[in-house]
């Protein structure tokens, strides 16, 4: 016999997998330049070169052990150290090398944020639409409940009416996504702040803290002078969920962390929590040559300008054809209002202009498509005439 959970998760593919499957097909039926693939957030933007040189020193020069063995079951103590030191100057923070933990990847963090801090099948924790579908699974694989807070359809900021509305004592915890994913909004300081107030007044009423976790995979992805806030500053809860997925483009390489800061009640023993969590699911020892190859390129990102100009063109360009949307300010995706009431409907229509777009449903909201912009400039300007035609076919 099998888990039914299971097996509903793993035979179910995402609907953002199946149209990119479709794509797949698609481009092997008229070649890949004519299928405008927008389903995936797979960085097209290539790693930058201290990637490839850190790689290539480390095989170089260091031995077998050092870059293929196991580290500690929380990551190499030298990366954290420098990862912390690197915080630390951005921040104005005093992390240690104790306060991370190394995972493989935002899902294994978040995953483990979850798992650390889930003590009843009542545990609930709050998202606020529209959200990354995959908290759904990990919050319930923790046997916990994820809430979800409708969204604020006119800036994607969070309701906060509607927030309080479901606040509860079985709230454990918060999840934020900023730069989001994937409505490309970034939550304000004002924001911020109202967030953080709240989680105090109600974490002091409730009698035990809400936990909030900053899932953090696109921070460095953002457009103009805009300051991403950085949570732990804001309020001691908090854990930071980091991947460089998308930031350094590797996320076939499966490498992130967990931040615990100090100043979170009963840190030490929460830390333990979460290195604890990462033996029951098996997330020890993120993959060793990549926590020294992030070591190696601390401060780098990929070339974010590519995504900048993606945005502006893809932007102007479905603005001018009349669509709805709101101006991404980080992450790489549009959040656009679909031209009928079932997204579902309006996705698969686009279809028959060679469009890959993915229905809003699974983000939690309804009659939106998202667009990832994160492909070849090129392949955006080729489909402004599909997207014409598409906005056409509804007139
Ligand atoms: N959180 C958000 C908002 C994401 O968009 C993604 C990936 O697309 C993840 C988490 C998971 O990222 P990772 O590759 O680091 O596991």
């Amino acid at each position: 016999m099998y888990s039914d959970k299971m097996y509903e998760l793993g035979s179910k593919s995402s609907v953002i997998r199946e149209i990119f499957e479709f794509g797949l097909k698609r481009k092997a039926e008229i070649g890949d330049e004519n299928v405008y693939d927008f389903s995936i957030g797979n960085p097209n933007v290539p790693a930058p070169d201290c990637v490839k040189e850190a790689i290539v020193s480390l095989l170089e020069n260091e031995t077998s052990t050092y870059v293929h063995g196991y580290t500690s079951a929380q990551g190499d103590m030298k990366v954290r150290e420098a990862i912390a030191a690197s915080l630390n100057e951005r921040f104005d923070t005093q992390f240690k090398a104790t306060n991370l933990y190394m995972t493989v990847g935002a899902a294994a963090s978040i995953s483990l944020c979850i798992k650390a801090t889930v003590t009843a099948e009542t545990d609930e924790f709050i998202t606020f639409a529209p959200f990354f579908t995959e908290y759904k699974v990990w919050t319930e694989a923790a046997g916990a409940k994820l809430k979800v807070v409708p969204a604020n359809l006119e800036t994607f900021q969070i309701d906060f009416e509607k927030f309080e509305a479901i606040l509860s004592p079985q709230t454990k915890g918060v999840i934020v996504n900023s730069p989001n994913n994937p409505s490309g909004v970034v939550y304000s300081e004002a924001t911020i702040l109202k967030l953080c107030e709240i989680l105090k007044q109600k974490s002091e009423a409730y009698g035990h803290p809400i936990y909030l976790i900053a899932d953090e995979p696109y921070r460095e992805i953002v457009y103009g002078d805009l300051e991403v806030p950085f949570l732990t500053k804001y309020y001691d809860n908090t854990f930071v969920c980091y991947s460089y997925s998308k930031t350094l483009s590797l996320p076939g390489e499966r490498i992130g962390y967990v931040l615990v800061p100090d100043a979170m009640a009963d840190s030490k023993k929460i830390y333990a929590a979460i290195c604890g969590a990462g033996r029951a699911l098996g997330y020890v020892c993120a993959p060793s040559l990549f926590q020294k190859v992030v070591m190696k390129c601390i401060g780098q990102t990929s070339d974010i300008s590519i995504y900048k100009k993606n945005r502006d063109l893809i932007y102007e360009g479905l603005t001018a054809l009349g669509y709805d949307c709101v101006m991404p300010q980080g992450a790489f995706y549009l959040f656009v209002k679909a031209l009928e009431e079932d997204a579902n409907k309006f996705c698969e229509r686009a279809r028959d202009y060679d469009l890959l777009i993915v229905p809003s449903d699974d983000f939690g909201v309804k009659g939106y498509v998202r667009i990832s912009y994160c492909v070849s400039t090129a392949q955006i300007e080729k489909s402004l005439p599909a997207f014409a035609k598409l906005a056409e076919s509804y007139r």
